[in-house]
């Protein structure tokens, strides 16, 4: 009997000094739609040390004559870039949606980011302000610009498959950089558009390379003696990793990590909006974005209504493919994150002996077999301290927390490990000032869940999730540029600083 031809898988390839070109490998890795195991993407080169090498010699190769390109002039190319994201926008999203799960609206956002990020961040490159300040001796003038920092590894998760990518790619070569990426392993087709779009828009052959893989092309990188930056986005286990390895070459390391936000809802909060908030910061993206709302702590006196009215709403969740415009949670992104959630539920109902209020399971009739589906999951009655309170879980999962008071609150969302967002439901405008000033997060938003950034804001985190650095913003620009002071001495003397006296 005939076998039955299974349907050719399309085959992509790396991106190397402006050619499209195989892993000296010759391995390729499967990229697996999360909702359905059977529809496979495609095929992607499993990178090794050797392509990073190449690409890293490409990066270099072009590093000189980019950083002389005026910067308004590569900011022109980058509005280019901006057009051609904005051109392919429902094409990216259908892509997006297919291999990483969240629904179209979501992913349609996250293209949206990318070209927000194109067009603002390109627009730094009439500005890349430097300053100008008075220097301490006549005739002697003092500024201070910024410049390049060289070749910069970008290392990208699976969560933002475009926006991540770019919020690195587009201020890196503002900047002056070139760059080589690393993409998520579960999500290269998205990095790949990127860098396809910045083949079209111009950018020159060599200023950015991209590698496909998983862990090993990404430690090659960090690894790289040319290397000279690393900008990580992940989980903090792998981030900490990354920085002892940048730390001994002295390389500059930026890291957003891992994030366990809260929303306070007090007393005096529009509960119906709490709600809301809540269910959109805990299960957008089935929770596996940095800054889900993952914890939920709720003043005691509204804390019954509150729990009623979100299980209600959470069990009310439409599951599904996020292909289907009507899914409102889509699958979470592979076999080990599933298994990863759904031990932290056991972990919540057996050693934590919080109380499953609604969900707590993977979904496996019909369609729902062939993905990675969890139910939305609500924890009720959780103690600050409890595992699911305390550790990122990154799924559809919740715990609902209740206090007394405003500081009591505030305490138990500065509890924890990490520092990335933080939220308060209130009418009062003192308590939100209050909570403003106390929490001790990068983010805080007032009467809005914990995400939704925007990419003119600087976007990081405090404790285990960052080293201090920003994205996003002009922020930003202090981690792909590096100051540079300049002293001009017009006196046709030597003068000396701090030594000679200067007469008033
Ligand atoms: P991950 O740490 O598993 O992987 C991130 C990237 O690092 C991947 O490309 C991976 O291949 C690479 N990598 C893994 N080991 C490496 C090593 N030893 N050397 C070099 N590279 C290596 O993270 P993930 O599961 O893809 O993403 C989820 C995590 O990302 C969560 O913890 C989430 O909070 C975090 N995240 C943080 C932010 C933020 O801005 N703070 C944003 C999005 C996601």
């Amino acid at each position: 009997m005939a076998k039955a031809k299974r349907p050719s898988v399309k085959k992509y390839n790396n991106y190397i000094a402006g050619e499209w070109v195989r892993s000296s490998s010759g391995e390729w890795f499967d990229n697996v739609n999360p909702a359905d195991n059977t529809d496979i993407v495609g095929r992607f080169p499993e990178s090794t040390v050797e392509d990073v090498d190449r690409a890293v010699a490409a990066a270099k190769d072009a590093a000189t004559r980019w950083r002389r390109t005026p910067a308004p002039k590569r900011a022109e190319v980058l509005f280019n870039l901006g057009e051609i994201l904005r051109a392919n926008k429902d094409e990216f999203t259908l892509q997006m949606t297919r291999e990483m799960g969240k629904v179209l609206k979501e992913a349609g956002g996250d293209v949206q980011e990318a070209i927000d990020c194109t067009y603002y961040t390109a627009g730094e490159g009439r500005r890349l302000h430097g300053f100008t300040t008075p220097a301490e001796m006549p005739n002697k003038f003092a500024m201070c610009v910024r410049q390049p920092v060289g070749i910069c590894g970008l290392i990208t998760p699976f969560n933002f498959p475009m926006a991540i990518p770019s919020w690195k790619l587009i201020p890196a070569l503002v900047c002056g950089n070139t760059v080589v990426l690393k993409s998520g392993e579960d999500v290269p087709l998205s990095s790949l558009n990127l860098v396809k779009a910045c083949e079209q828009a111009g950018i020159p052959k060599g200023v950015v390379n991209l590698v496909n893989g998983a862990h090993k092309p990404g430690a090659a990188l960090v690894d790289h003696k040319d290397v000279r930056l690393i900008s990580f986005t992940g989980s903090t286990a792998t981030g900490r990793i990354i920085a002892e390895q940048c730390a001994r070459d002295n390389k500059i390391v930026s890291l957003e990590m891992g994030g366990k936000n809260a929303i306070i809802v007090m007393d005096d909060a529009d509960i119906d909006n709490a709600v809301d908030g809540s269910l959109w910061g805990a299960f957008g993206t089935s929770g596996q974005r940095c800054t889900a709302s993952s914890r939920l702590v709720v003043h005691k006196k509204v804390y019954k209504k509150f729990c009623e009215k979100l299980v209600e709403r959470a069990k009310k969740l439409r599951v599904g493919n996020g292909l289907d415009p009507k899914t409102e949670v889509g699958p979470v992104i592979n076999h080990q994150q599933m298994e990863k959630i759904l031990g932290y539920i056991e972990i919540g109902k057996l050693i934590d002996r919080a109380t499953l209020a609604c969900g707590g399971k993977r979904l496996t009739k019909g369609d729902y077999a062939k993905g990675f589906f969890i139910e939305p999951t609500v924890f009720t009655d959780v103690k600050p301290g409890m595992r699911i309170a305390q550790e990122e879980i990154f799924g559809p999962v919740t715990c609902v927390i209740p206090f007394g008071t405003l500081d009591e609150a505030i305490k138990i969302v500065n509890g924890v490990a990490y520092g990335l967002s933080s939220a308060i439901y209130t009418q009062d405008v003192n308590q939100a000032f209050y909570a403003m000033q106390e929490l001790y997060t990068g983010i805080c938003y007032v009467n809005s869940a914990t995400i939704g950034a925007e990419v003119h804001l600087p976007f990081g985190g405090t404790k285990g999730t960052g080293n201090g650095h920003r994205e996003a913003g002009t922020q930003v620009l202090d981690i792909f540029s590096e100051w540079k002071s300049l002293y001009v001495d017009y006196s046709g003397k030597l003068q000396k600083a701090q030594i000679d006296e200067v007469k008033v």
